[in-house]
């Protein structure tokens, strides 16, 4: 029976962060293990309200009162249970999750800051880990069948899982050098370091999952071959198609990148570890490093904090980061985003705690030259954003133009859905208007057999859809494959975040 007074004896806290001056001299994860004291004590501020609204806020529906009371109590065996049977990867929601699970606490109702879920969350799978390890679990008998997952991103490999625990033989196909889509070579290490990924792709190999890197199916094997191999098949391919600002002059400037380049260049310098290159390059050996350099990054979300926090640790001179919006409120605006529903607020990442200046309300009006192509600065423009009839109006107030110093300009304003590539034609499926692949209410795409998840389906999304989403589309195969019983399903393919209208 949970503490119902919990929370009245203990206020929110989390681990403190490393600090500042350390952690940006090495690429480790930004927090340390919270300790065993304190995440019982917070978890003890769970109150068992009776309706978690917070099951509805996680896409992944996890049972979180029930670890909560777990972990609070010590029983630590059993929290790892009940967590793994809705989450195949609580170590990456638990590092990686905005978690609109607290912005549905109860607690938050009544003016209190909700239970740290996500911290509870991680603390539990690492549990798991240091109890022995992510013990697999190999079915004996398999159904003879056999099911072709494309792409490794938590979307792929969650579907892969409950897939080889359910009997079929699965394939994983990835056309990067290494296993984990987004984790593996987007995110950086002090978010996520890539041991987690590790241990639990060795559970997945040793549960029967196969995997296949440097395979870009639709070029180095057809939709064609692939499907005669297996009996169905699950795209998975992310939405990988940067969105670009072709219309600004000067874009095509040296020194002018997709974030994503510059994300990966710089991951790919940590992956290399003891004599890793010095700087950052192109796969032509162009150096894109923030060493010394003026750096400007464009964007406001996840992957802008992301290029915050590499271009500190590899040394920039300084940063900017651009934001077309004004600075969201510090708190909830119930009127606009009433409780349960995810809030526009002022996010601050530790990377925003590292340094740099973040400029709200400005759009770029040109890239400037220095006269032999490369970019040395950003011309700048105070704007207001408002929606006409479903279209973003920007306009620049006159005369409140600018430039900022800028060597390296990082364009991180969003996604445009999956890439269009071969097997799309291959498989016979196509991109919608927001360039992601429909699917019908059995996660079947428009070809018979060919299922999709994750941001392929759902556009660029979080980590918990995609787990949820790959859960899901396993579920489907499972059924259309005969298979015995039925594997969970938390979501459905129309689903959506939790809105007020
Ligand atoms: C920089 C950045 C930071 C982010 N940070 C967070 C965060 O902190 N928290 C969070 O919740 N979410 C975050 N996200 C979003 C999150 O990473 C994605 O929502 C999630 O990874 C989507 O998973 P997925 O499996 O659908 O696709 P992905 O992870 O994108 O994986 C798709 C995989 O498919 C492979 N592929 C594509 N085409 C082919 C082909 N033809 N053949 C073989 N393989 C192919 C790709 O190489 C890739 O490995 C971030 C995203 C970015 C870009
Ligand atoms: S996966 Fe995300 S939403 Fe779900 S419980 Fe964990 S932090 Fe909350």
């Amino acid at each position: 029976m949970p503490d119902p007074n919990g929370f009245l004896r203990y206020d929110r806290r989390l681990p403190a962060r490393r600090p500042v001056a350390v952690r940006i001299t090495d690429w480790r994860e930004v927090y340390p293990p919270a300790g065993e004291e304190l995440i019982r004590e917070q978890a003890t501020r769970c109150m068992d309200c009776g309706i978690p609204f917070c099951h509805d806020g996680c896409p992944l529906g996890n049972r979180i009162p029930d670890w909560n009371d777990l972990v609070r109590t010590g029983n630590w065996d059993a929290a790892v249970e009940s967590l793994h049977a809705t989450n195949n990867f609580p170590e990456f929601t638990g590092r990686l999750c905005p978690a609109p699970c607290e912005a549905a606490c109860v607690l938050g109702l009544g003016g209190q800051q909700p239970v740290t879920i996500k911290q509870v969350e991680v603390e539990i799978a690492d549990a798991a880990v240091a109890r022995g390890g992510l013990n697999p679990r190999p079915v004996p008998a398999s159904t003879g069948r056999s099911v072709a997952v494309v792409g490794s991103g938590p979307a792929g490999l969650a579907a892969a899982q409950q897939l080889a625990r359910a009997g079929h033989a699965v394939t994983v196909y990835e056309r990067d050098d290494a296993i984990g889509g987004l984790l593996r070579y987007g995110i950086p290490d002090f978010k996520l370091e890539k041991q987690h990924i590790d241990k639990r792709l060795a559970q997945l190999a040793a549960e029967g999952v196969q995997f296949r890197t440097g395979v870009d199916v639709g070029v180095d094997v057809t939709a064609e071959e692939l499907r005669s191999r297996h009996d169905a098949v699950l795209l998975a391919c992310g939405a990988l198609q940067g969105r670009d600002t072709p219309e600004t002059p000067g874009r095509p400037l040296r020194g002018v990148h997709q974030a994503m380049t510059h994300l990966v260049a710089a991951n790919r310098v940590v992956a290399a570890g003891e004599g890793r290159p010095a700087q950052a390059v192109l796969p032509d050996g162009t150096p894109i490093d923030a060493a010394g350099r003026h750096v400007v990054i464009i964007g406001g979300g996840d992957t802008a904090a992301d290029c915050l926090g590499v271009a500190h640790r590899q040394g920039a001179a300084g940063v900017h980061q651009l934001d077309l919006y004004p600075e969201p409120p510090h708190g909830r605006d119930a009127e606009r985003d009433p409780w349960p529903t995810w809030p526009w607020v002022l996010r601050n990442y530790p990377a925003h705690e590292e340094g740099g200046e973040r400029v709200f309300a400005v759009a770029v009006q040109e890239f400037v030259d220095d006269g032999t192509g490369q970019v040395k600065g950003v011309r700048i423009a105070e704007v207001t954003v408002e929606r006409r009839d479903g279209r973003r109006i920007v306009t620049a107030l006159p005369g409140s133009e600018r430039e900022l110093p800028a060597d390296l300009v990082l364009l991180a304003i969003g996604f445009e859905g999956t890439e269009e590539q071969p097997l799309l034609a291959q498989f016979g499926v196509t991109r919608n208007a927001r360039g992601a692949v429909d699917a019908r209410p059995d996660w079947q795409t428009d070809a018979d057999g060919v299922f999709v998840a994750g941001d392929m389906h759902r556009g660029a999304s979080l980590i918990v859809w995609a787990i949820a989403e790959g859960r899901a589309a396993a579920a489907a195969i499972h059924s259309y494959l005969g298979g015995v019983g039925t594997l969970p399903a938390p979501v459905d393919p129309a689903r959506q975040p939790l809105a007020a209208r």
